[in-house]
């Protein structure tokens, strides 16, 4: 069958140098890309995922079979490891088991040589475990919910970010909802971080019960859209932007500017054949400025008080 050429590359696209197994194998049936041709979309969109990939702890989707066969969820280091992943320890995990971690492409390249399909950074850095420096809220529809939906909660979710005085920026998840994603300077920790995350949960659900939850429980969640705020506690991890998802359809968690964010974009609009056109295409990444727009968490008895 044919596969999928990926873009031509350009004169900003480096070279890698990792060799794969198994290059041909599909990994996306539906789509005919492959193992290279996952290896070429990484290649291309580098320095656009490298500020969300390099120096975090990382877990990884691997499906040495592609989505058609079976996955898990790996979160620590592994025999066999290509040379180009640096492994690293958490402070905190007594068992002192090994974690992984990458510099650069060439280490994301050999996450792709592991059969790496999605990467799942931590919210902190590896310079800085016990300090987040973003937040991630993560929006979930349960069943029935309209895309329009979604759409408005994550507008109101940046409403309240930007109420406590942070910047917040939207992607796709490539699965079914949306993530808005705030910039931190690494200032408060994950104790503080995760009570300032669930605050802006459990308000959007007291003041909009019929539209949101913030509790797990499945059976509330039908019609109703889950403010997942527990990708932001220590060792929780949540899908980087600009990775691929091992689903069909071959999505890509995708940043978006507002403007865009609307109902002509789905959640699995962007995949791993058209986000490389796109970024192309633009002027300059959805999310230019993502760092540069940190602000530290005020203490929360600051917060909200109105100067006098
Ligand atoms: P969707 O839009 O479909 O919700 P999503 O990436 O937000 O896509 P969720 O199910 O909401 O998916 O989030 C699951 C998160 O939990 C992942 O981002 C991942 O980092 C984390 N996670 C923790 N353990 C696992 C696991 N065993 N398998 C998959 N994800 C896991
Ligand atoms: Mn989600
Ligand atoms: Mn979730």
């Amino acid at each position: 069958r044919e596969t999928t050429k990926m873009a031509p590359t350009t004169s900003r696209t480096p070279r890698r140098k990792v060799r794969l197994t198994h290059p041909d194998r599909i990994y996306w049936p539906d789509e005919g890309v492959t193992k290279e041709g996952l290896a070429d979309y990484y290649t291309e969109i580098w320095r656009h995922i490298a500020p969300f990939v390099v120096g975090r702890p990382l877990a990884l989707v691997r499906c040495p079979q592609g989505i058609a066969g079976h996955s898990f969820f790996q979160k620590h280091a592994w025999k066999g490891l290509n040379p180009n992943i640096v492994l690293v320890k958490d402070p905190k995990d007594k068992s002192g088991e090994p974690m992984i971690s990458i510099n650069d492409l060439d280490g994301l390249i050999g996450l792709v040589q592991g059969a790496m399909l999605e990467i799942h950074p931590w919210g902190s850095t590896v310079a800085d475990w016990e300090r987040p420096d973003m937040i991630v809220m993560d929006l979930d529809p349960g069943e029935g919910v309209s895309w329009n939906a979604v759409v408005d909660a994550a507008r109101e979710t940046r409403e309240r970010l930007t109420e406590a005085g942070l910047n917040a920026f939207v992607k796709t998840s490539g699965g079914k909802g949306l993530h808005v994603v705030a910039p931190l300077q690494p200032k408060a920790n994950w104790t503080a971080v995760k009570a300032f995350t669930k605050s802006i949960a459990d308000a959007m659900a007291a003041d909009s019960p019929d539209l949101y939850v913030s509790t797990i429980t499945k059976s509330k969640r039908r019609g109703k859209i889950l403010v997942d705020y527990l990708r932001n506690q220590r060792g929780a991890t949540a899908v980087a932007p600009y990775s691929s998802r091992a689903r069909p359809g071959a999505a890509v968690s995708t940043p978006l500017t507002w403007e865009e964010l609307g109902p002509d974009i789905g959640p699995a609009y962007f995949t791993i054949i058209n986000v490389p056109t796109r970024l192309a295409s633009l002027r300059k990444d959805p999310w230019d400025g993502f760092r540069a727009a940190a602000v530290p968490l005020e203490a929360p008895k600051k917060r909200g008080k109105k100067a006098a």
